[in-house]
């Protein structure tokens, strides 16, 4: 029977490695236990290792890529990934990575374990894995109108940051919103969306303090609400106020431009 448990243990601890092939792995040693995630390379990057002949395969320039077994990703390291598709992404360079059937099955019997947790806005012109370049079990995405957090926000990005072990949480606002733009004017709404905006309603409250008009105020209103909803969440969530501290996670926000693609990290 002991026999047994310890060849049990033994093989599971092994399936938690894997033969270095095409593809680079990194892990997560965040909150205590070890997740292998593999990164399929994309056919552009298989082709320029293909051309480079039988010598090293050529990686993306990461530094947990080497294949072997690396510490945990930093959030500097989850923000370097964003920064790196959505540089990608601008330069309509996109390589649409894990997009793949191998993905899809990889993912589908190891599990999920994206890098970043992000809170966006609903608005069909913030395609959140297009404008990152990122595909199939990369990001834990919660959209709703307005990027706000409420109560079913925090408790997805409490899954997100606390159980799937994202190291980085991205709060993401973009231009034009329609959610915010409606609290600063005082439109009229009904249904269940009063109880949606009233989140928005403390950012649109500082901007109009602030003594602005047209659209400086509405802008200002946007980025005053996405540091609404990192307050919320820090404030709100014990477990997220708690791994800020540990500096496992990193909670973020940035402002998504709808006039270009361009993201200003805040
Ligand atoms: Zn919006």
């Amino acid at each position: 029977m002991l026999y047994a448990n310890a060849v049990k243990s033994f093989r599971s601890i092994l399936a938690r490695f894997r033969p270095v092939g095409i593809g680079h792995t990194h892990s997560h040693l965040n909150r205590g236990f070890f997740v292998m995630c593999d990164h399929p390379l994309s056919r552009r990057t298989l082709l320029t290792g293909m051309v480079a002949g039988m010598g090293a395969l050529v990686l993306p320039k990461l530094p947990w890529a080497s294949g072997a077994a690396q510490p945990s990703m930093t959030p500097d390291q989850a923000l370097q990934l964003l920064k790196e598709g959505h540089a990608r992404f601008m330069a309509g360079k996109t390589e649409r990575p894990n997009l793949t059937p191998q993905r899809i099955a990889e993912t589908f019997s190891k599990g999920q374990h994206p890098f970043v947790t992000i809170i966006s806005c609903s608005d069909s012109r913030v395609p959140v894995e297009h404008i990152f370049d990122r595909g199939i079990g990369d990001l834990f995405v919660i959209r709703v109108a307005g990027n706000v957090a409420d109560t079913d926000e925090i408790g997805t990005t409490e899954y997100g940051a606390g159980h799937l072990m994202t190291p980085l949480v991205l709060v993401l606002g973009h231009t034009k919103c329609g959610a915010v733009t409606a609290v600063v004017k005082g439109d009229q709404v009904g249904g269940s969306i009063p109880q949606l905006v009233d989140n928005i309603v403390p950012a649109a409250e500082r901007a109009k303090a602030k003594g602005l008009t047209g659209d400086a105020l509405i802008l200002d209103a946007i980025r005053e609400n996405v540091q609404q909803s990192i307050n919320d969440l820090l404030t709100r969530s014990q477990e997220l106020s708690h791994l800020q501290h540990a500096g496992t996670v990193k909670v973020i926000g940035a402002l998504y431009r709808i006039e270009d693609g361009a993201i200003e990290w805040l």
